[in-house]
């Protein structure tokens, strides 16, 4: 494993990706965020490899990513396999805490039942999984993700669960340019000033020259800017 990510720690994304879908094949999931991790699905597909796809759908969602899903659904033939909050935890999450209690008490909680339980759930099925977290979207929990790594927040149907980030070393002006160049479909709401684009109610413009990040969950300090399914990735940590 060790050798494997340094060998891949300067490669480019898709022969990154490559790693991940000639070894498992459906059993690695590309888990879609329904923003511009999109790419890693036009990569896959142009890989002609077979690959799974997740996407969490925590019942938050912005009316148009629900529509974005379907429309990379369509446009690549992928079949989308959709994660949900279990309803007793959900519920009981709701009840004892009403429905936007992120603001007053942080957002852990519910991020626990609406995202992290739910790929919990969804990744016994697999021996690996693609994320699209890169450096640079956070310098205060993202600066140091590995391209590669043994999966160290979930298990797997394996004794060891591989976890790829292809796009950890790229900037958003690399993503940009490849969804300008190969004509990937976009979320309607980039364009309208999301740059980071999670749950409605955690998410908001962000001003020219302010960080994506700042988008969300700009309530809590930058460090705690993570649901859980990514751990804490900054020198220090
Ligand atoms: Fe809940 Fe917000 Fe986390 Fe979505 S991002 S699961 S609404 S706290």
């Amino acid at each position: 494993m060790a050798s494997l990510a340094a060998r891949l720690a300067e490669a480019e994304p898709v022969e990154i990706l490559r790693v991940g879908l000639e070894r498992y094949g459906e059993r690695c999931a590309i888990a879609f965020s329904g923003a511009e991790d999109v790419v890693l699905i036009d990569m896959a597909t142009r890989l002609d490899l077979p690959f799974s796809v997740l996407t969490l759908d925590t019942g938050r969602l912005h009316g148009d990513t629900y529509e974005y899903l379907d429309t990379v659904r369509r446009r690549y033939g992928v079949a989308i396999q959709f994660c949900f909050p279990d309803g007793d935890e959900l519920a009981q999450l709701v009840n004892a805490r009403g429905l936007n209690s992120f603001y007053k008490d942080g957002h852990r909680a519910c991020c626990a039942v609406r995202k992290v339980a739910p790929l919990r759930r969804a990744l016994t099925g697999f021996g690996a999984w693609v994320s699209g977290v890169r450096r640079d979207q956070s310098p205060a929990t993202r600066s140091t993700v590995p391209v590669l790594e043994a999966d160290p927040v979930f298990r797997g149907a394996d004794p060891l669960l591989l976890r790829l980030n292809p796009l950890a070393a790229w900037t958003g002006e690399q993503v940009w340019s490849y969804i300008r160049e190969h004509d990937v479909p976009t979320h309607p709401l980039h364009a309208r000033g999301l740059a980071s684009i999670g749950c409605e109610p955690c998410t908001r413009p962000v001003e020219p020259g302010q960080h994506p990040r700042e988008g969300r969950w700009w309530w809590e300090p930058p460090e705690a800017r993570e649901s859980g399914l990514h751990p804490v990735r900054a020198p220090g940590h």
